[in-house]
């Protein structure tokens, strides 16, 4: 008899744990944080742009209607994620991160002031330093999202990018903020984190020539977001970040659908 009670005790605590859970999640604010896919989406200048073709869409012979798509993609396009392995060899592919590396505590450092006055900003120790003299020592698992105001150009390829132009010649006229490559290593040597992202093509700024940052992450098993959408609309601290990339075999980058949580 005494068993049976418990036992009910148990169940009950693991009903109501659960509800309380379902509840959190259902009063929650959510926020999306991707840009869309369509043919003008931002993409590197030496890629090919995203694509989206129909292949039905209308009414059937049989009387219904029906429609289906197809699209391509590169994989550092638009919203995307990379891999460890994009800059890191022997790293993990997309489908070996684990998923427990997929979210996390948001740590959104604003810079969109340093960004507004040097489009080259590359993002400081100094401005990690600043977010916990504020809000404390950044968590373990943290998502570090690096908001420098570049997200509202998103429609403007040239104020977003620096360049109108595609191939080399584009590459070389990129100008964005990025992630300074000693913080990359501040980060890594001294913070316990999963990801970084932003909200500019690529982690390293748009003038880097050999991608520091990005080596630092991946050497360290870390994740990135580029071309994060929204990232004003968050709070510098107290969000929960949910990023789940395309699981592509053997990719090494793929579109990302990110979301924010954020707890009433
Ligand atoms: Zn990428």
């Amino acid at each position: 008899m005494k068993k049976l009670f418990f036992l009910l005790v148990i169940i009950s605590l693991a009903a109501c744990r659960q509800s309380h859970w379902d509840e959190q999640l259902q009063s929650a604010q959510w926020i999306d944080l991707t840009h869309d896919f369509e043919a003008s989406t931002v993409y590197w200048p030496t890629n090919v742009p995203f694509s989206h073709d129909t292949v039905f869409y209308g009414m059937t012979e049989k009387g219904y209607f029906y429609s289906s798509f197809k699209f391509s993609a590169e994989e550092h396009g638009g919203t995307h994620f990379d891999a460890p392995v994009h800059f890191g060899k022997d790293q993990k592919f997309i489908h070996e991160v684990p998923v427990e590396q997929l979210h996390g505590p948001g740590v959104v450092v604003d810079v969109t002031r340093q960004s507004s006055e040097n489009r080259d900003y590359l993002v400081s120790v100094t401005d990690f330093e600043n977010w916990e003299k504020t809000h404390g020592k950044i968590p373990e698992g943290a998502i570090i999202l690096l908001n420098t105001g570049f997200g509202k150009y998103w429609e403007d390829h040239v104020k977003y990018t620096g360049t109108s132009k595609t191939g080399r010649e584009g590459v070389e006229e990129l100008h964005f903020p990025g992630l300074d490559p000693g913080a990359a290593n501040w980060l890594v040597k001294n913070r316990k984190i999963n990801a970084v992202g932003l909200d500019t093509p690529s982690i390293d700024n748009g003038q880097s020539k050999d991608f520091q940052s990005h080596r630092i992450l991946c050497a360290a098993g870390l994740t990135m977001y580029e071309n994060v959408a929204n990232l004003d609309q968050l709070p510098e601290n107290g969000a929960h970040i949910v990023a789940l990339p395309m699981k592509i075999r053997g990719g090494s980058g793929a579109p990302l659908r990110i979301v924010a949580i954020i707890g009433k």
